[in-house]
């Protein structure tokens, strides 16, 4: 019998109040009975919809209907069988957008928790390890692959190559592979311990992941092909922050939410035993409205801010955060100040920030990206005090990878170019994907971009022998 709730199967989250002041993951994800209730609201459409919108075409109604009849690993199998990580994408995809927005039950009502359900059979099958299946490491096929960045592009492409008996070298910046992963996401939303178990996975099927490499600085994609890697993948991200160019920038207790959420996730800063230093901050100006910037609002709220304030120029309708973050923010207790706009930082006499100044907005006609254009409203400046401002604007690739590869061409954004049914650059055996080439992203589509580019690949060097 189809389960014909009108809404989801609630999930446990963990209180506002109390995780507002801790990193703990806030979602607490489905039991075993909550997700077969769940998975019962499933139709198993013909046409299958929530496949369409899956950037990776998961399928969906199949696995659902293994969780449903309660075979757990079945439904892992299924899932494993399209998205090598199934433990993050349950956790950090935007479903609203994609599988859940497409399910025929969210017409009249809320679509099937996909995501929730993902997850549920990601985590069952770290919890039952010993009934996974081993993906044994296959015999070397004698071709060696680099690959730039070990964001969710970079590890799914190295996955996918490393499984078809290719010598695979991740080569990393950072000192911990993941990238945003790892340094972006905070641990509320996904612990790091899920991404290091699939990192590990990945060095079982025998991939080499060197940390600490700069590309571009300690070696150059040239001289990896010199030195015997037959291809390239560059999945180097968006990782370069934006400012505004308004006065105070410069002053101390201003941030890139790049440059917190790295010293908090990847650095460990909320962490006594670590001496990574932050500002220990009173009150917050966190400026954007994505998701980077609920993330760093957050942050900041658990690392003991009294007030944190998301300072955005558009209204609530136009924020571009997932409305679950927004409302989780809510919950815990941040501030939303919409429809302004800074137009100064106000420092001390000692460089420190002590307010910023901002100017009221209302918003005017359409603009080029459909969305109303904030206009000023003349006279209406006014300060809010704070002691730190995050900058959370948005971000662009870093400039390095082009700069030091003669061949590799990117358009005026920095964007990488690539051959869209391909992956390949403008230079022969050098390929690329994920925010790389598509600016800031999602994580399913750079996973998606590392899977075409390691098909690609694979014809490349097999054309080339
Ligand atoms: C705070 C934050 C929250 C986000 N939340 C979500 C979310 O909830 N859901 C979602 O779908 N997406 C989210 N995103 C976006 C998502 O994380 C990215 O789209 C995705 O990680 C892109 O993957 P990637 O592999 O292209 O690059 P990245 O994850 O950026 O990884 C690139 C890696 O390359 C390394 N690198 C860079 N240059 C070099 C070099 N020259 N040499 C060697 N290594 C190099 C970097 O250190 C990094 O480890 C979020 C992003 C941020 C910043
Ligand atoms: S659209 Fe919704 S109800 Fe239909 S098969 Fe997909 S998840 Fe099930």
């Amino acid at each position: 019998m189809p389960n014909m709730q009108m809404t989801k199967t609630p999930v446990t989250e963990q209180d506002p109040k109390v995780r507002a002041r801790n990193f703990k993951e806030v979602c607490l994800g489905y039991t075993e009975e909550e997700a077969k209730f769940e998975a019962q609201r499933c139709l198993n459409c013909k046409h299958r919809p929530c496949v369409s919108g899956c950037p990776v075409g998961v399928r969906i109604p199949d696995f659902i209907a293994k969780v449903a009849a309660g075979e757990f690993m079945e439904a892992y199998n299924i899932i494993k069988s399209t998205n090598s990580l199934p433990a993050i994408s349950g956790r950090v995809c935007p479903q609203e957008n994609q599988c859940e927005g497409k399910c025929v039950r969210g017409i009249k009502g809320e679509p099937v928790a996909i995501g929730r359900l993902e997850r549920f059979c990601a985590d069952y099958a770290m919890n039952h390890a010993d009934e996974v299946e081993k993906v044994e490491k296959p015999q070397s096929n004698g071709h060696k692959v680099a690959v730039v960045g070990a964001g969710p592009s970079g590890l799914t492409c190295a996955g996918d190559l490393a499984k078809q008996g290719y010598d695979v070298t991740i080569f990393e910046a950072f000192h911990t592979a993941g990238g945003v992963l790892m340094y972006g996401i905070p641990e509320f939303r996904l612990p790091k311990a899920i991404v290091q178990k699939e990192i590990d996975n990945l060095k079982d099927l025998g991939v080499n992941v060197m940390t600490n490499m700069v590309i571009g600085k300690v070696l150059s994609i040239d001289e990896l092909m010199n030195d015997g890697f037959e291809a390239v993948f560059v999945g180097s991200g968006a990782g370069l922050p934006r400012f505004m160019g308004i006065d105070g920038e410069a002053l101390v207790g201003v941030y890139s939410a790049n440059e917190y959420l790295t010293r908090i996730n990847l650095m460990k800063a909320y962490l006594e035993d670590y001496e990574t230093p932050i500002k220990k901050s009173k009150s917050v100006a966190v400026v954007g409205g994505g998701n980077v910037a609920m993330d760093a609002a957050r942050s900041a709220m658990r690392l003991g801010a009294e007030h944190v304030y998301i300072v955005y120029r558009r209204s609530m309708d136009e924020l571009p955060a997932r409305k679950e973050e927004v409302h989780h923010a809510m919950e815990e207790g941040i501030e939303f100040m919409l429809l302004n706009n800074p137009t100064k930082i106000i420092g001390d006499e000692n460089g420190n920030v002590c307010g910023i100044e901002c100017i009221k907005m209302e918003l005017g006609e359409p603009d080029e990206s459909g969305r109303r254009r904030p206009v000023e409203i003349a006279g209406s400046e006014f300060v809010i005090d704070v002691d730190t401002v995050i900058m959370s604007i948005g971000t662009s690739p870093n400039p390095l990878i082009r700069s030091t590869t003669p061949g590799v061409e990117a358009n005026k954004r920095g964007c990488l170019i690539v051959n869209e049914e391909t992956n390949q650059t403008t230079k022969e055996g050098v390929y690329a994907g994920g925010d790389a080439v598509t600016g800031a992203a999602t994580v399913i589509l750079a996973m998606g971009a590392g899977k075409k580019a390691a098909a690609s690949i694979d014809e490349y060097i097999k054309g080339k022998n």
